[in-house]
């Protein structure tokens, strides 16, 4: 069932990849002047990934500063302009993995770090825990100069009204945006494979609006949000959390390549439309191989995304295509 796409194709070797989302859901389609802020940020991300792979950097430090250009953008929701928890507090997720050491670093809760991604890198590069939550976790972040902010930073006008329309519609944590007054999820990520072959993911979020305080979704967690291997995939997604721990999302996209023999675009369709949705859930995923190939299927309306191949044009979307059966 591959899905023709010039992404599909492989990358000659020695070429790096990146790839980028900001969010799935149900984005209402409004006018290009409307999603044009939503592009220069998509785009301004992607720039700042590929001004490393371009100087032969690695995939971890691309996804990072991929990651760290996306968190400083208030349109998407990760750190500045995180949503808002039910206790109209922000509580950060993030978590980012080298596929060319499976090393990892997480995450959860955290209320004061600026760049939540930088403090998930501080915990992989010491390499003694994969995750840590809360404040003692920003205590250990900080001590190694992991900047921190007053939480006030993270708060935008926006969010804070959309957590007033999540309440006044009586919802229970739903994932909205003000993106044209529409609904929808949030979330960052990215994956790059490297001139040297190496892959690596990142991802980082707010969560979703009126969380409960304490809630812990799928994006700090290795294999449901997050996930890298070199030889086979990196992957990050976007979407109803929840669903996404229960399903193993990202590592089931690296299974069904492993253990399946799938090409990369046929497990990502899979992950998403045989792990994901028949648990009742939304979202979508970008994920690289070690060819370059990329892959972003979501079953939402739409998927903030942007990515670049060595030697082809940079893109950014929001809708179409879908990638999905
Ligand atoms: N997956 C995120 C979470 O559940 C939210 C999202 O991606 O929209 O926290």
């Amino acid at each position: 069932m591959t899905t023709p796409s010039p992404l599909n194709a492989p990358l000659p070797p020695g070429r790096w990849a990146l790839a980028l989302h900001g969010g799935a859901g149900t984005i209402a389609r409004s006018s290009a002047e409307a999603e044009a802020p939503y592009h220069a940020g998509l785009r301004a991300a992607l720039a700042a990934g590929e001004a490393v792979l371009v100087q032969g950097g690695s995939a971890l430090d691309a996804v990072v500063a991929t990651v760290v250009a996306l968190e400083d953008c208030p349109l998407f929701n990760a750190g500045h302009g995180a949503v808002f928890t039910a206790d109209e507090t922000h509580e950060l997720d993030a978590g980012l993995m080298d596929g060319a050491t499976r090393a990892a670093g997480a995450l959860a809760g955290v209320r004061s770090l600026r760049n939540p991604i930088l403090g998930a890198l501080e915990l992989m590069r010491d390499g003694r825990c994969v995750l840590m939550g809360g404040a003692q976790a920003e205590a250990w972040c900080a001590a190694r100069g992991v900047v921190q902010v007053d939480p006030s930073y993270f708060s935008t006008a926006a969010r804070r009204a959309q957590l007033h329309a999540v309440r006044a519609r009586d919802a229970e944590a739903m994932l909205l945006d003000h993106h044209a007054a529409a609904l929808k999820m949030g979330t960052v990520g990215a994956v790059a494979r490297d001139r040297h072959g190496h892959l690596a993911a990142a991802t980082s979020t707010g969560g979703m609006t009126n969380k409960r305080a304490g809630r812990i979704g799928d994006t700090p967690l290795v294999g449901a949000g997050v996930w890298a291997a070199d030889g086979h995939c990196a992957v990050s997604t976007t979407g109803t959390g929840e669903h996404f721990i229960r399903g193993c999302v990202a590592h089931d996209v690296h299974a069904r390549m492993a253990y399946g023999a799938q090409g990369l675009v046929d497990a990502a369709q899979a992950a998403i439309c045989d792990a994901l949705a028949p648990l009742g859930g939304s979202g979508g995923l970008v994920a690289v191989d070690a060819d370059g190939r990329i892959a972003m299927p979501y079953n939402s309306t739409g998927m903030y995304r942007a990515w670049a191949r060595e030697g082809e044009a940079a893109h950014s979307a929001v809708f179409e295509p879908l990638f999905l059966r």
